[in-house]
């Protein structure tokens, strides 16, 4: 028998797309009727016509039938009266003025921040692939490589230029192939530049990226973090309330364990959790046969933990020359293989999932509902 305690802390891990706040929290589950293997849920929408709705329903869904011995969730949506409407909108202003300073990002910039537990889990090759599959297929993509003295984004880019100012003194991103990127590495002149200017910004780093540099509209905003848990994480939170947190982590045990706490952080800092990326599952052979070299497991157990979806398997690469490393990221090598084809899936499932935010949003139709409600 499932416990409603369980639905309820499966059910707190469904954000409002848009008010960054997760449903129970809300009030928007309104009750929870169990019988057997099946659940349903009533859900109250701001109003009926919210176009999240359906993103709403399909991730309730998802997070329940995630539930041993739960094989059928049925929801039932009804309208919130107008107090309880009015004290949804309070509750989202609140967090956004608890967490947002103005920044460059517009807020309806979908901002993707690749984390990970420990280095060397090829979460700045996955940054790179992502916002370069993306751009490839026409989004505006923004790229900040946050991990601000560990830097790799513009040796895998090949990019070597440096980044201008403009009349206002603000950064230009560096372009490359329609892509925006800035990068730690796009300033400084060479390593011992880099130490000078260490203590200076480190901790502001981050603020600079986001506040003084002219991005433009974008549709995504990638950002590389530094690995583990520490200040840009928990500046992210309190400068981009929008931002969301896809973990990379590799099969092993160890792994996992290190990425489990980012996780965590991401939850004590409010940074919704959108899924998990395992990186070096398994090898491909040229006749399909598969090998786990590195284990097996460590992305599902951790995203099953999280209530949260395992987007992607992402095989090891034969990239024997290491090109990947050197400006050539393996989503634009003309070479087929099975890691490719595996992060060209990866970016639709983004397009698919997470979507660069609509223009016409409940709060949208709510603030138009309510100007005409006080003519
Ligand atoms: P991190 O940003 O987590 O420190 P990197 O992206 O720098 O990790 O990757 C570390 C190393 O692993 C790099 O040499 C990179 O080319 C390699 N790498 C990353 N992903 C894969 C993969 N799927 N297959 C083979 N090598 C990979």
């Amino acid at each position: 028998m499932v416990q409603n305690d369980l639905l309820l802390k499966h059910l707190s891990s469904v954000y409002d797309p848009e008010l960054g706040v997760n449903i129970v929290d809300l009030g928007m589950v309104k009750d929870i009727n169990h019988v057997d293997d099946k659940v349903t849920v009533k859900l109250a929408l701001t109003i009926a016509s919210c176009p999240m709705r359906n993103q709403i329903e399909a991730e309730i869904k998802r997070k329940l039938e995630l539930i041993e011995n739960i094989s059928a969730v049925n929801i039932e949506t009804v309208e919130m009266n107008q107090a309880e409407r009015t004290a949804v909108m309070e509750k989202a202003r609140q967090r956004a003025r608890e967490n947002a300073e103005p920044t460059q990002i517009d807020p309806k910039t979908r901002v993707l921040a690749i984390g990970s537990g420990k280095g060397g889990v090829g979460k700045s090759t996955l940054s790179t692939n992502i916002a370069v599959g993306l751009s490839n297929n026409g989004h505006k993509v923004g790229l900040l490589d946050a991990d601000i003295w560990g830097f790799s984004i513009p040796r895998l880019l090949g990019i070597k230029g440096r980044i201008k100012a403009n009349d206002n003194k603000q950064m230009l991103p560096f372009e490359h192939n329609n892509l925006k990127v800035i990068s730690t590495g796009l300033i400084t002149e060479d390593e011992d530049t880099a130490l000078m200017w260490r203590g200076l910004m480190l901790s502001k780093a981050l603020e600079q990226f986001l506040k003084n540099v002219e991005w433009g509209q974008l549709d995504y905003l990638i950002i590389d973090l530094p690995p583990g848990t520490g200040d840009i994480q928990m500046a992210l939170s309190r400068l981009l309330p929008q931002a969301e947190l896809i973990v990379v982590t590799t099969p092993q045990l160890m792994a996992q364990k290190v990425a489990t706490r980012v996780a965590d952080m991401a939850k004590r800092s409010f940074i919704p959790l959108l899924g998990v990326i395992e990186n070096m599952s398994y090898f491909e052979t040229n006749d399909g046969k598969t090998y786990n070299l590195f284990g097996e497991g460590g992305g599902s157990t951790l995203a099953n933990q999280f209530a949260i979806p395992l987007l992607s398997s992402i095989p090891i690469s034969e990239d024997t020359n290491n090109e990947a490393d050197v400006g050539n990221p393996l989503i634009l090598q003309d070479k087929d293989s099975p890691t490719k084809r595996e992060l060209l899936k990866l970016i639709n499932t983004i397009e698919e999932k997470l979507p660069p935010i609509q223009d016409e949003t409940c709060t949208g139709r709510l603030a138009k509902v309510f100007e005409e409600l006080s003519k």
